[in-house]
């Protein structure tokens, strides 16, 4: 049995957008982990664009951390601010969400959640070039899956704030004295000055929330003035996604190898950076 990949990739925690790359290409995840990601222009401009998309409808928290509970903080309090915002205007944007797959901590943030026939429904927003690129691609569609199963958990109490607290180490973490003087001058309340209150607070909203929607979106925009070009509604299938998760986190485990591109998807190849550089698989 190989090390498990967390330790061997020096990673505490997986995100939800690596699980979905396996659904590419779990060697090319790993590579990305091991080696960093390089930016393109396109990529960063996608980015950019994708942050624009987002402000519609989210407030970000005015006090600037300084520590790393700082942030956490952040965290707690810009998700609070998200889930009121739901109520009140039917959307929401940039949802923090924590869990577990496997005893194994995941972090990851939701797009964008609207209120369709009372229930909160997961929307995940990708930016293309054109057209073309916007088919639905399977490691999308994985990633919203898993934000629902998440969210899910997080709104039945199946991940709650002592789960989360562990998970973190909260426990012996403290704010900053400047953060919090800063965070009284926007006149938070006193007792909600700490991360205990805040993410304690935080969990009774997120149990809160409205039943989450089965039915998922996945929107692609065009890069440059983010107009629609296509919307595709995927059904959640939750037995699906537990098999599939269970292949997932055998490489995680420690289990096997990462798995290259299988020969008659050996054209993503073409588009990988590490291509006859980092990875001789398909270099023929
Ligand atoms: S070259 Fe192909 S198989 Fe290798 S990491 Fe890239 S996409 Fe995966």
């Amino acid at each position: 049995m190989r090390e498990n990949a967390l330790l061997r990739l020096g990673k505490r925690r997986i995100g939800v957008k690596e699980i979905a790359s396996q659904a590419w290409c779990e060697k090319q995840m790993e590579l990305y982990a091991l080696y960093g990601k390089e930016m393109t222009m396109q990529m960063q401009k996608g980015m950019q664009r994708h942050s624009e998309k987002q402000a519609e409808y989210f407030v970000e928290l005015e006090a600037k951390p300084v520590t790393y509970p700082d942030r956490l903080y952040k965290d707690a309090y810009e998700n609070r601010v998200s889930m009121r915002t739901l109520n009140e205007k039917g959307e929401c944007s940039e949802l923090k969400i924590w869990g577990s797959i496997n005893g194994y901590g995941i972090s990851g943030k939701i797009d964008a959640i609207k209120l369709c026939e009372g229930k909160a429904r997961i929307v995940e927003y990708k930016t293309k070039k054109d057209a073309k690129g916007a088919m639905l691609g399977e490691s999308d569609s994985v990633q919203a899956r898993i934000y629902k199963k998440l969210l899910a958990e997080l709104k039945n109490g199946d991940f709650s704030y002592p789960n989360f607290s562990k998970m973190y180490g909260l426990g012996d973490m403290r704010i900053s004295e400047s953060f919090r003087n800063e965070l009284a001058g926007l006149g938070i309340e006193e007792g909600e000055r700490s991360l205990d209150s805040i993410y304690k607070a935080m969990f009774d909203q997120m149990h809160m929330l409205p039943e989450i929607d089965e039915k998922l979106e996945v929107i692609y925009l065009e890069r440059e003035n983010l107009s629609e070009l296509a919307r595709y509604m995927i059904d959640y299938n939750g037995e699906e996604l537990v098999e599939r998760l269970k292949d997932y986190m055998e490489f995680w485990n420690g289990g096997r190898e990462a798995r290259p591109v299988p020969e008659k998807e050996k054209w993503k190849c073409n588009w990988c950076t590490f291509f006859n550089k980092k990875c001789f698989v398909w270099a023929g």
